[in-house]
């Protein structure tokens, strides 16, 4: 099983499912030459590739370019189906950082072929994940400023601010097809500056309020 932490209440949560939102920042949206999503682009990450603070990403051999892109996570803490957008902040209980690491060559060709991206996304490594800060300490999830280095040159700097589709319409549209269960985990996005990641790299990624996530590329 793959837990996180919740500081502060000291709880540990089993995580079931990681469920992902792309496309939701225009910047980000255009850099990759995408189209702006009306239906919401949804997958999901197995819990099988978090990877904590301090750990050690893989790239699969089947990839030679796999990319960065920090990401406010949510930390579901009760269960829910078909929430509605103004009951959503009672099912999260924490804000924490996250990277949705994605083999962008082999996202590409998967996208071309119409075949589906879990070799892309959901390989072992692919989510390094930080503890999570109660829901409670954050004022405004809303108005976060997120930042990603690399070997300390700054490639992601964005806000949250700029998410298209807001945190009660994202959890919504996605209690709607997924149940929500309690140590469920969402991921919001990511704003623009993504890039590639090699052998030797440090990462070091930031949210303020919420925290930070150093990891290393083996
Ligand atoms: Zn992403």
């Amino acid at each position: 099983m793959y837990h996180v932490h919740l500081f502060e209440k000291n709880q540990r949560f089993a995580v079931g499912k990681i469920v992902c939102l792309g496309r939701n920042y225009v910047d980000h949206i255009h850099e990759l030459g995408n189209e702006i999503p009306q239906e919401p682009v949804l997958f999901i990450k197995p819990a099988s590739c978090i990877i904590p603070d301090g750990g050690r990403i893989v790239i699969p051999p089947y990839s030679s370019d796999c990319h960065h892109e920090v990401e406010l996570a949510l930390l579901i803490g009760k269960k829910g189906k078909q929430i509605p957008p103004e009951n959503v902040f009672d099912h999260i209980v924490g804000y924490g950082v996250a990277i949705d690491l994605t083999l962008r060559d082999v996202q590409a060709k998967q996208k071309a072929k119409g075949l589906p991206w879990e070799i892309a996304k959901g390989f072992d490594t692919a989510c390094p994940l930080s503890d999570f800060v109660p829901a409670a300490n954050i004022a405004d999830p809303h108005a976060l400023q997120l930042t990603l280095s690399v070997n300390g040159v700054l490639r992601q700097n964005g806000n949250s601010a700029l998410m298209m589709r807001k945190i009660p319409q994202i959890v919504a549209e996605m209690s709607a097809i997924f149940t929500l269960d309690e140590g469920d985990i969402i991921l919001t996005g990511t704003p623009a500056g993504v890039g590639p990641i090699v052998s030797g790299d440090i990462l070091n990624a930031e949210i303020e309020q919420v925290g930070r996530l150093q990891v290393s590329v083996a």
